[in-house]
């Protein structure tokens, strides 16, 4: 437990971040903690490199809306002081804490307060003796250090902790993590170091982590970004759960990639949309669709959803139209539709004769003969009921035909 938030064990994946306040300065740093805790951090870290931020860091934890970690490098009565303040964890490297006298000191308050550590190694500040190892298979030497801390934190009989180890190289993130996870039985804290800025240090570490999480390896993660706003980080971490399906937080927004038979300025309305669903708590699913080419068969999971054209666009819900509205209204229904929708219980509310008028909007927009996934299924259980079998529907897709008809078809969309 750090604080009151479980890391492992099953527990879903903790997202954290680190101020870039100078700690000392408690003001910003207050404000920038309650901007991450408002954004979805559950576990904020704080540098503590000098005395004064250790008087910080005693405020700091008490008026935290979330647990705070110390992050600790070379002085280990840093270590002790920050322990004694509160902080609900300690973030230790014990390869530049002084050597294993001053691991065994900390170790033995952290016991005493029952504050966990968390023992990070980073491809940077290796151990002497591995130096020459981290040249020749840097994945190795960053878990053969890890391994090393591991063993001397059990041979002082302490095993309230977790292990990260953070490389600047997402293949060694993953190789590292992958192979500590087979060796080690604590929880692994992922991360990529000095990831960039925020778009590539994003993809490095939605890549990263990523692939880790999709192992089940992780229950903890920070994105680390070349940004003062650590609320951004906070974010991608979200997005990165949320995409694996990890954890839900907030709506989910899905929008087509656009193509050349886009009539509506989307970027805009996607850009209005995704502003307008941060003000809502719910996971719920919103779809934007460029065109009504291939139908809204592919959002059909969305709970509502706008497809546009040029002069005019449709609201549906969970795959079933709802209205027609001018495109120019299309973002401002879209959320009386989800408003009236929260304010019925969550009932999607539908006017039928509203509904029919878009169905038919849809019709004309749409292309009959696009295969969307409806008109594949519809086909196959079609062809099924004729033959006794589906064999022959699928090599005729397969070559692009339909068996129904007998006619070429033109896969429309390009989603
Ligand atoms: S065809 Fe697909 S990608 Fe192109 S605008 Fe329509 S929905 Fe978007």
């Amino acid at each position: 437990m750090v604080g009151g938030v479980p890391i492992g064990g099953g527990a879903p994946v903790a997202v954290q971040t680190m101020t870039k306040t100078e700690t000392a300065n408690l003001a910003a740093t207050m404000e920038q903690i309650h901007k991450v805790a408002e954004a979805g951090a559950d576990i904020v870290r704080v540098a503590v490199p000098r005395d004064d931020d250790i008087e910080a860091l005693k405020t700091i934890v008490a008026q935290s809306p979330i647990p705070v970690i110390a992050d600790i490098h070379y002085n280990h009565t840093l270590a002790l002081k920050a322990i004694d303040a509160g902080a609900h964890c300690i973030r230790l490297n014990p390869g530049n804490i002084g050597g294993p006298d001053k691991v065994a000191a900390v170790v033995e308050r952290a016991k005493a307060a029952g504050t966990p550590l968390r023992i990070g190694v980073n491809s940077g500040s290796l151990p002497k003796h591995l130096l020459e190892l981290e040249y020749s298979n840097p994945v190795e030497a960053l878990v053969t250090a890890a391994t090393e801390f591991v063993a001397l934190m059990h041979r002082l009989d302490f095993y309230d902790f977790k292990v990260s180890m953070k490389s600047t190289s997402v293949p060694n993130t993953i190789a590292s993590n992958r192979l500590l996870s087979e060796k080690i039985d604590h929880p692994l804290h992922l991360g990529v170091t000095e990831a960039g800025t925020r778009w590539t240090g994003s993809l490095k570490s939605a890549v990263g982590l990523g692939t880790l999480l999709a192992d089940g390896i992780g229950d903890t993660i920070r994105i680390s970004l070349s940004t003062f706003h650590a609320e951004e980080e906070v974010k991608v971490a979200w997005e990165i759960l949320k995409a694996l399906k990890l954890r839900e937080r907030g709506p989910v927004l899905i929008a087509c990639p656009t193509c050349g038979r886009l009539q509506f300025d989307m970027d805009s309305v996607v850009a209005e949309v995704e502003q307008r669903l941060e003000a809502y708590d719910d996971p719920l699913e919103v779809s934007i669709l460029g065109c009504g080419v291939n139908g809204i068969g592919e959002a059909r999971h969305a709970d509502f959803g706008i497809t546009g054209a040029k002069d005019a666009g449709m609201i549906y819900s969970k795959g079933e139209p709802l209205r027609k509205v001018p495109t120019d209204r299309l973002v401002d229904e879209l959320f009386a539709e989800i408003d009236r929708y929260y304010a019925a219980g969550k009932r999607v509310i539908r006017d039928e004769a509203k509904a029919a008028e878009a169905a038919a909007w849809l019709a004309e927009h749409e292309d009959a003969t696009a295969l969307t996934p409806e008109r594949l299924a519809a086909m196959e259980a079609a062809e099924s009921a004729a033959n006794g079998g589906g064999e022959d529907v699928l090599a005729a897709l397969s070559e692009d035909v339909s068996p129904v008809a007998g006619r070429r078809f033109k896969r429309a969309g390009s989603v």
